[in-house]
């Protein structure tokens, strides 16, 4: 954490990466969420959920100072790398990296050790959409199906990663 005590406020760049099969389009939300310290709760790991607008402490339902600032989405292409699922042998066409911004009003003693960004991802095979999020603490490599059998995604690190935006 930098020591810049002129400043109550902390910037957060939360990002997250899919490789993703041929087709598969994906809309990220409009929200974030982050496990803080809640100094109205006095409780600790609190989710806090974050719009353009506002914050809120979920559990409680009050609002929480902050909010997101920005959502970048950007992609690039894989190559021929190949990934075989329970159904077989899929080719993943290109990984996508979405990456948010966003500004709480308060210096936080330490970095969020959790945090989750929610998608939907639609299936090329059989054209219905599936919520789906990607977040800290479960298991990866971390296989994205379809309920018709299509892998549709896949994570292959521990994310969304969480760092401070250097100003
Ligand atoms: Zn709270
Ligand atoms: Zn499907």
């Amino acid at each position: 954490m930098s020591e810049a005590s002129e400043s109550n406020i902390t910037s957060l760049l939360v990002e997250a990466r899919l490789a993703l099969t041929a087709g598969v389009k994906v809309d990220y939300a409009e929200s974030l969420e982050l496990a803080l310290d809640c100094p109205r709760c006095e409780e600790s790991d609190r989710t806090v959920r974050f719009t353009a607008e506002r914050g809120r402490c979920r559990s409680a339902g009050h609002t929480y100072a902050g909010r997101l600032t920005g959502k970048l989405v950007e992609e690039a292409p894989l190559g021929e790398k190949t990934h075989t699922s329970a159904t077989g042998e899929v080719r993943l066409e290109r990984e996508e990296r979405v990456q948010y911004s966003l500004e709480i009003a308060e210096a936080l003693p330490a970095l969020p050790t959790w945090g989750r960004i929610r998608f939907t991802l639609s299936c090329p095979a059989c054209g219905t959409s599936l919520d789906s999020a990607s977040q800290n603490n479960v298991k990866r490599p971390r296989e994205i199906l379809c309920d018709c059998g299509r892998l549709l995604a896949l994570e292959t690190r521990e994310q969304p990663t969480i760092r401070e935006q250097s100003a």
